[in-house]
């Protein structure tokens, strides 16, 4: 099974991903995640991906369709992609060669999103995500699982989450659109608990 996670930025896509990975062993596909990991491992691809990121622009799509066509290429029992795709011409260059089954929007309004991605910090080791509002780490700028620092991304800061909360609306609620005629769209509610969130997409995908 391939299903798109879709939604305003701090949704939880990318936590809700992370549970139907370990769960069902699907493949979680995230362009965010790919693109700071080629920024980390200074890449040519990274470095100029990361100036757009940084300013909370999209990231030209010729740069995205590397990486996701590399990511795409690994697919075998199942994917979960997460990021992408954002906008019409992602949405075209993916069903070329590609299927997805379910799209699970995850529904939330823009101030919970703004409140939830300004106080969203990770590990700068091991990247497991804290949220000062609902789960802090025990002590204080310390992971709780490696004892690596915890950061802001560089792109979290207001402007830049604005900016992209305004491209969501702009680009990718067409893509959303478009999953809704073709029958595959499910609205899930994205201001309930974790477990919640998780138990009403794997009752929506009927898996
Ligand atoms: P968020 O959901 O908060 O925007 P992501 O980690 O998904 O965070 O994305 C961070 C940045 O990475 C985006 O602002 C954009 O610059 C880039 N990016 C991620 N996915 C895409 C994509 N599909 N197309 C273009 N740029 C992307
Ligand atoms: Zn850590």
């Amino acid at each position: 099974m391939n299903i798109l996670l879709i939604g305003i930025q701090g949704c939880g896509k990318g936590t809700q991903a992370k549970l139907l990975e370990e769960r069902f062993g699907w493949k979680h596909i995230t362009t965010g995640n790919l693109l700071r990991e080629n920024f980390e491992n200074k890449t040519e691809l990274g470095i100029i991906a990361k100036k757009f990121m940084d300013a909370g622009e999209l990231v030209p799509d010729k740069y995205v369709f590397q990486i996701v066509e590399d990511a795409l290429a690994k697919v075998d029992e199942g994917s979960i992609l997460d990021g992408f795709p954002r906008n019409m011409e992602q949405l075209r260059f993916l069903e070329k060669n590609f299927t997805i089954d379910k799209v699970i929007l995850l529904d939330l309004s823009d101030e919970k999103a703004i409140e939830r991605v300004s106080s969203r910090r990770n590990c700068i080791d091991c990247k497991k995500d804290y949220n000062l509002l609902y789960h802090k780490p025990k002590v204080e700028g310390i992971c709780d699982v490696c004892g690596g620092k915890i950061v802001q991304r560089d792109d979290d800061y207001e402007d830049a989450i604005k900016k992209r909360i305004e491209k969501f609306y702009k680009e990718t609620s067409e893509v959303i659109t478009y999953f809704n005629e073709e029958g595959k769209l499910i609205r899930v509610n994205a201001d309930d608990p974790i477990d919640t969130i998780q138990a009403n997409i794997i009752k929506a995908l009927d898996v």
